[in-house]
Formats: C-alpha cells, sequence, structure tokens
C-alpha cells in the first residue's frame, strides 16, 4: 500500500526496495484537492536518513539489473505500457484529484507519458554502440552504451505523471535504478503509477520513491551512489540543482521555468489563433512550461485578435475537475499559488497594463474553497514590466503590442528564458525567418503548444534549461549512459602473417 489512512487523511510512503514503508520523518506537508480545497493526504518531508534508504535499495539493485538482457528490460516497459492504457482513466482521475486539470488534459498528460513508455521500449535499438574494424591493420574499434548506476529524478507539481515519466522509463530501460523526488504537491500519482511499473514485473529495488522538500534534494545532491539527476521546476531551483550536482561531481540536466512568446501576424488565420491561444494560454490553468504567457500581435493583428479573444476566453467554464464534470478549466494547484498569481495581477494593473479580462471575479458555487481563477487578460503591457519579465505560472495572458516582427524579435532577444515560441502566419518566408532568429528551444509555426514528442529532445534555452544533454530523445540515451571504447587486436600466429593451421585447413 503506497498509503495509509489517518483519521485526517492519507500519509504518504516511500518506495524502498519495492516495498512499501514509513518515512523517518517527523514534519509532512498538506496535499490538497485543489477543486474543493479538502485535505487529501499528507507527505513527509524526508532528508538524510530516507534517502540513504532508498539510495541504498537502489544501488543492491543495480548489479542484477545491469546485467538482465536490455530486452528483458525493455519487455517490464512493454508490459507497463499495456497496464498504462488498461488504467487510463483511473491514471487521469488520480491527476484531476490532486493537480486539478481537467479530464481532457488529464488524459492528454498522461497519453504523452506513455508515449515516453513506447520510446522505451525501443531501447534494444537506441542504445547501440558503433564499431569500426581495420582501424588499423587488424585493429578494431568499438563503443559500448552502460549505464551509470543509481540515478535520480526531482519533479514539478504540473505534470504529475508525464514529467516523472519523462525520466525513469529511459532511465531504467537502459540499465539504471531509479529514486523519484516527486513534488510534495502532488505525490499521490506516482504511488499509483509505481504500482503498475511493479505489477509489469519490474525487479525490487530498481525504482523507489522518496518525498521531501529541499532537505531530500539536498541529501539526493550530496548522495556518493548519485550518478546523475534529471530535474525540472522553477529556474531559481533548477539553476540551484545544476550548480550543485555538478560541484558534486554528477551528471545534471536541469528544466526551468519559462515565458513563452506567441506572435500573430496580420496575415494569420484567426479563426485558428483565436482557439490555439486560448488553449495555449488557460489549458491546465496555464501551469505548463509551455504556455503560450505572451501573445505578441504584430501591427493591425491586434485590432481583430484581442476583442474576439476576450469574448472567447470569458465564455471558459472554469469549475471541480474532482467530480466527473467537464469545465474547460480547472483550480491552480495551492491557495499559496492563487495568491501568487493574484498579486501579480494587481502589480501589473498598477504597472499601468489594461485589465481587459479579470479572472478574480470568477466564482465556482459548489467548491466554495477551491483555488479558482479564471482566464485573465492584460493588453497594452509595456517590455520590462513584471508581466513580461516574470513566468506567471496562472491563467493569466500578456499582450504586448508590437509594429514589426523585428520589435517581437527583440522581445524574445530580451527574455531571460527561452523555452518555447510561437508564430502564428500564412507566410512561409516570414515563419521561416521567425524559426531562424528566435531566441527559443523549441518553435512552433501555426502550433499553439510545440511540446515536442518523446522521441524528439526537449529543448529549452537560456534559463530554461541547464546543462548538456535534454530530456527525451536521443540525447535521454546519452545523458543516461556512460561509453566504453574498447581497441581490439587478435594475433592469429606469431608472425600475424595468416599461417596458424586453421587458416591452412590442416587441422
Ligand atoms: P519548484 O521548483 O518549486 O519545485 C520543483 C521540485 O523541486 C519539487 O520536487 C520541489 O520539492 C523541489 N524544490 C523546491 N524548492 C527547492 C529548493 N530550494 N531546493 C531543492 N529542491 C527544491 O517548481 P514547481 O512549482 O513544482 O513547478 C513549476 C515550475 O516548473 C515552473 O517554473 C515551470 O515552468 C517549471 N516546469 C518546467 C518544465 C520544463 O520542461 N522546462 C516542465 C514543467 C514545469
Amino acid at each position: 500500500m503506497a498509503v495509509t489512512q489517518s483519521s485526517t487523511a492519507t500519509d504518504c510512503k516511500l518506495l524502498v526496495g519495492g516495498k512499501w514503508e514509513k518515512s523517518t520523518a517527523t514534519e509532512f506537508a498538506n496535499v490538497h484537492n485543489p477543486s474543493t480545497g479538502e485535505l487529501i493526504a499528507r507527505v513527509p518531508m524526508g532528508g538524510q536518513a530516507d534517502v540513504d534508504r532508498v539510495v541504498e535499495a537502489a544501488a543492491k539493485a543495480f548489479p542484477a539489473w545491469r546485467e538482465t538482457p536490455v530486452v528483458e528490460r525493455a519487455r517490464v516497459m512493454f508490459r507497463f505500457k499495456a497496464l498504462i492504457e488498461q488504467n487510463y482513466d483511473k491514471i487521469a482521475q488520480a491527476v484531476c484529484r490532486e493537480h486539478g486539470k481537467t479530464f481532457a488534459e488529464a488524459k492528454a498528460s498522461v497519453f504523452r507519458g506513455m508515449e515516453v513508455v513506447e520510446f522505451a521500449c525501443g531501447i534494444p535499438s537506441l542504445m547501440m554502440g558503433e564499431c569500426m574494424e581495420n582501424i588499423a591493420s587488424n585493429v578494431d574499434c568499438e563503443t559500448m552504451r552502460h549505464p551509470l548506476g543509481v540515478v535520480a529524478g526531482v519533479t514539478p507539481f504540473n505534470f504529475p505523471a508525464m514529467v516523472p515519466l519523462w525520466m525513469y522509463p529511459i532511465a531504467i530501460t537502459c540499465g539504471n535504478t531509479f529514486v523519484l523526488k516527486p513534488s510534495e504537491k502532488v505525490p499521490l500519482t506516482s504511488l499509483y503509477i509505481a504500482e503498475l511499473l511493479m505489477e509489469a514485473g519490474l525487479p525490487e529495488g530498481v525504482f523507489n520513491i522518496v518525498h521531501g522538500g529541499k532537505e531530500a534534494v539536498d541529501a539526493i545532491l550530496e548522495h556518493p551512489k548519485v550518478r546523475a539527476i534529471s530535474f525540472v521546476g522553477s529556474t531559481p531551483v533548477a539553476k540551484y540543482l545544476y550548480e550543485k550536482g555538478c560541484a558534486n561531481g554528477k551528471r545534471v540536466q536541469s528544466a526551468g521555468g519559462a515565458k513563452n512568446h506567441i506572435i500573430v501576424m496580420p496575415d494569420a488565420d484567426m479563426d485558428q489563433t483565436v482557439q490555439a491561444l486560448q488553449a495555449s494560454a488557460f489549458g491546465c490553468a496555464g501551469e505548463r512550461c509551455m504556455a503560450g504567457s505572451l501573445a505578441v500581435p504584430v501591427g493591425s493583428a491586434a485590432d481583430e485578435l484581442i476583442p474576439r479573444l476576450v469574448e472567447s476566453a470569458s465564455k471558459m467554464k472554469v469549475g471541480r475537475t474532482d467530480n466527473g464534470e467537464h469545465p474547460d478549466m480547472g483550480p491552480v494547484i495551492t491557495s499559496d499559488h492563487l495568491r501568487r498569481v493574484q498579486s501579480i495581477i494587481e502589480k501589473g494593473a498598477a504597472e499601468g497594463a489594461d485589465l481587459v479580462l479579470d479572472g478574480r471575479k470568477v466564482q465556482v458555487k459548489d467548491a466554495p474553497n477551491g483555488f479558482y481563477l479564471g482566464p485573465t487578460i492584460f493588453d497594452k503591457v509595456k517590455p520590462n514590466t513584471t508581466l513580461v519579465n516574470e513566468e506567471v505560472f496562472g491563467p493569466v495572458l500578456t499582450v504586448v503590442r508590437a509594429n514589426t516582427i523585428e520589435d517581437a524579435i527583440k522581445l524574445g532577444e530580451d527574455c531571460p528564458f527561452g523555452n518555447g515560441a510561437v508564430i502564428f502566419t500564412n507566410s512561409g518566408a516570414t515563419a521561416r525567418e521567425f524559426k531562424h532568429r528566435f531566441n527559443a528551444g523549441m518553435i512552433g509555426i501555426n502550433v499553439g503548444v510545440p511540446a515536442p514528442m518523446a522521441w524528439f529532445p526537449f529543448t529549452g534555452w537560456n534559463n530554461s534549461f541547464y546543462g548538456d544533454l535534454h530530456i527525451q530523445g536521443r540525447e535521454s540515451i546519452q545523458f543516461y549512459t556512460q561509453q566504453k571504447t574498447t581497441m581490439s587486436r587478435w594475433f592469429k600466429s606469431s608472425d600475424s602473417k595468416f599461417s596458424d593451421p586453421i587458416w591452412k585447413g590442416k587441422n
């Protein structure tokens, strides 16, 4: 059992060597259902003692797992994928309950995570090395990919299923053993999925879970047996993890926050653009690292775009996502986060931006204690203000009007982040120029959220990523393996002139 029922809520357990165990922590963080504000679980805020237990379990499992033939490791993933499919709705419901995504959004996120499992099923091919014979006379050379050992993943609240799935299916199938530290705000989905992973036949100790916050993460960063760390979260923490992990001699890939620009040219298909921009800005209540949170209509595009967008967004239904209803948008993650986003809205208005749609007026009648905020739009926002510089991570769209595409490209150059950027246009030449020059690592052309699929890397730039090898795709195989190069020369006889009897047919 991943959780124990107490009088108030469930206490999350650690997964240590295939067993659900109690944490030694004495402090707990509360997990709330954001749709209602109800307390649903308590997470132990573990530290070094808990981290030692899971890392030791992972280290113990490593020698046998790395010797397990790669096809057998991949077969566990085939079974895991089938179990995810069978339990698709249940996983999505777990995401809705602890995170507040709509059921459709939760299902889509689980599907994207499952695609990483499908990618991991191909690791027997993807992990192959290179070889060449006769690099010198009778000398052959080959590289083989070896797993690293114990690797860890530290994940954010906004995709309880998908982001952890970006990491461990690939790490494990490459032959590593894994320690996951899920977000203390959304630990339950990971516990449920871990049960499926064990049901798929993963040997004990190959996948482990520890809970907590900074103290647990610091213990992972300092543990001598942890070889590599994958991190996804906010930029300050991503930078901290990268610097501390590298200083401690670990491999680190660390994805941070974002501010994604959506450029709209006057020749764009406005019906498609309004729909895609609305989904990009307000989907998942804006809590997406690829959310189109900064719209940049160029020239006359604003005159048509903004009134249509405000009208359409104002009709979005905001409501509970935990009771089988299907609103257009759910709550934000916590009451603290709600207050933070509200305070940014106040600041944006105080800095002189036009608040053309105010989501603070939204009320959900049957859930007065839920953490709700409706779609919010600021028009005519000035460059270098809070709304332009900071990641809001809520349903707030900032509109900066630009006179030319050069002005729009300049906004990207001034932006400290660099995850995604999108252009809506019907001009191939404009799109090509934008793709080539815009200062971001993932580009969309008439696509609202250009988040790459599992077999492509998630190529954030600037303060949106610290490291060399990105999450997903072939880069992730490189990240979770180390290469060994072997040069070999075999002598067939003392004078190496093929005089051995075997070559002369004498034996
Ligand atoms: P967060 O940085 O607060 O937390 C992420 C993880 O780090 C959690 O597991 C948390 O326990 C841990 N953590 C928090 N503070 C820490 C500290 N001081 N030291 C060590 N560990 C710490 O992020 P969040 O609020 O959970 O998630 C939202 C952020 O994640 C947003 O900024 C979003 O853009 C980003 N994100 C980025 C991507 C990407 O691919 N670039 C994807 C998803 C989310």
